[in-house]
């Protein structure tokens, strides 16, 4: 007995383990179900995002598809507008400009029709100067078209605004008479305002109903309209700089003209005046001879023993008459140089030479006035080519001139230097000096500067004329470095000689 239900015990013991055990397997397995549904959860889940990403990654592709055709027509259009607003610049001729604006670049932008009226203030008319993509039989509809609405176009010029079909919401009769007109679907118009001259406004559209303008589109139709106005102004700037200069050149043609035939009047009555002169210093010298000579006898006595009154009168018909000679002579000399009937011969001199011979000339004079001769010569500047009478007499006239203006006392220093081919002279005196506005004046006929010495010191106003036509006609200059009471420097140029 004891024995069975021990045997019952255990079987139902082992039962009861069989049980619990087969409970602990199911639950474990339905947690193992439990976790696979929660994971199969999350696996769906993570499809489903998946999936949405990849439509997003679609429709990202193909926005930035779209993006990037966008962006290649930008490129397309800009550089279109670069090559005609290049095209266009290079000219100056308004007629060429509008020309340069092919429909290639138009169609580039996307625009297959274009053109461009200009407003005539002075017949009050739209002008065309630009018509692409219509026919000859459409054109007068345009003008008549521009014509009719020219309140509309003068107010987007002096608005400086643009029209779109863009611009367009609600009230559509105006864009449909401009699309009807012109022929378009979208357009773009922009004013043309160069800021002189006629100002007027491109229209460019297209038919295209695919091509759906853009505020760019519009953008790049009012940069090529300002290019243009650019152009437009650069070309009546051109014109009016051209036709100024045109004005110039007949101005100065015309002056140069009357100029050159002043000078040749003016050559006509000095070669007249140089005749005259001449003539008369001629005519002059024959009476002269014959006074200075009939004077001449009378003070050597052979007429008879003179009074001693007389004797002083006919001294001074003697002196005036040497000193009319003198200046007849210097007339006659300068008529002649003038006239180039003297012809110099130049030869190398030596200055030092020269000098000393004129030193030795006017010594009584110095020494009468208590003046020193101080002679200052480079070594290289000591020879000139020079005619060597005429040299002497540049020298007489200076060093005179000096002599009469210096007080005792004073120092007349002549120096000389090369400059290039030539030998600059320098005669300085420590004098009463020259006024500054006597100092061209100096060396024309008869001048004499007013002042007290000069109504003391004799002379003709002609030793400096003289001078400087002798100077000249051995190609060479004079001028004069003066100041009032401290002296002044006569300096002259002469060809040297090596
Ligand atoms: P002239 O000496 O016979 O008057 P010139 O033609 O030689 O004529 O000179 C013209 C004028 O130039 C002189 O009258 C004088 O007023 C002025 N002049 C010339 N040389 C000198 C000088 N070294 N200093 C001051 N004045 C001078």
């Amino acid at each position: 007995m004891m024995g069975n239900e021990n045997l019952i015990n255990i079987l139902g013991l082992s039962g009861i383990i069989a049980i619990l055990s087969l409970v602990i397997v199911l639950v474990l397995k339905m947690e193992k179900i439990k976790h696979m549904r929660n994971e199969n959860e999350l696996l769906r889940r993570s499809l489903d995002e998946m999936d949405e990403q990849a439509k997003l990654i679609v429709r990202t592709d193909m926005e930035l598809n779209k993006t990037q055709e966008e962006l290649d027509k930008k490129m397309t259009g800009l550089y279109a507008l670069q090559r005609v607003s290049r095209s266009i610049s290079t000219t100056l001729e308004e007629s060429q400009m509008f020309k340069r604006i092919d429909s290639k670049c138009l169609d580039e932008l996307g625009f297959e029709k274009t053109c461009c009226f200009l407003w005539n203030n002075s017949n009050e008319k739209f002008e065309l100067r630009l018509c692409m993509g219509y026919a000859e039989e459409e054109i007068g509809k345009l003008y008549s078209f521009a014509q009719d609405n020219r309140q509309l176009f003068l107010g987007l010029i002096n608005g400086d605004s643009n029209l779109s079909s863009l611009s367009f919401k609600e009230e559509a009769g105006l864009k449909n008479a401009i699309t009807h007109t012109f022929g378009v679907h979208s357009f773009v118009i922009a004013p043309v305002l160069p800021k002189e001259g006629q100002k007027g406004f491109l229209f460019a559209g297209t038919q295209n109903l695919d091509f759906a303008i853009t505020e760019g589109d519009e953008e790049l139709i009012s940069i090529l309209a300002n290019q243009l106005g650019q152009a437009l102004e650069n070309a009546r700037l051109f014109e009016k700089t051209w036709l100024a200069q045109q004005g110039l050149e007949k101005k100065v043609e015309e002056r140069t003209r009357a100029l050159s035939q002043a000078l040749e009047e003016v050559k006509i009555i000095s070669r007249r005046k140089t005749d005259f002169v001449s003539a008369v210093s001629h005519e002059l010298r024959t009476p002269l001879t014959s006074i200075k000579g009939y004077a001449s006898i009378l003070l050597a006595g052979n007429l008879g023993k003179v009074p001693q009154e007389v004797f002083s009168r006919l001294e001074k018909i003697n002196k005036h008459s040497d000193e009319l000679t003198h200046m007849v002579n210097d007339l006659l000399d300068i008529s002649r140089i003038e006239s180039g009937r003297v012809a110099m011969k130049p030869v190398p001199q030596d200055l030092i030479i020269i000098l000393e011979k004129v030193g030795d000339l006017l010594g009584v004079q110095l020494k009468e006035r208590g003046l020193e001769l101080i002679v200052n010569i480079s070594p290289d500047a000591l020879t000139v080519l020079a005619d060597s009478e005429q040299l002497s007499r540049i020298f007489i006239n200076i060093i005179g001139n000096a002599l009469k203006f210096t007080p005792p006392g004073g120092k007349i220093t002549v120096r000389s230097q090369k400059r290039d081919h030539l030998v600059e002279i320098d005669v300085s005196d420590t004098g009463c000096g020259i006024p500054l506005e006597s100092k061209e004046r100096i060396f024309e006929e008869f001048y004499r500067v007013e002042n007290p010495i000069n109504e003391q010191v004799k002379g003709t106003g002609l030793g400096l004329a003289l001078v400087k036509h002798i100077i000249e006609a051995h190609g060479g200059k004079i001028w004069v470095e003066s100041k009032i009471g401290a002296g002044s420097t006569f300096s002259f140029t002469l060809p040297a000689a090596a």
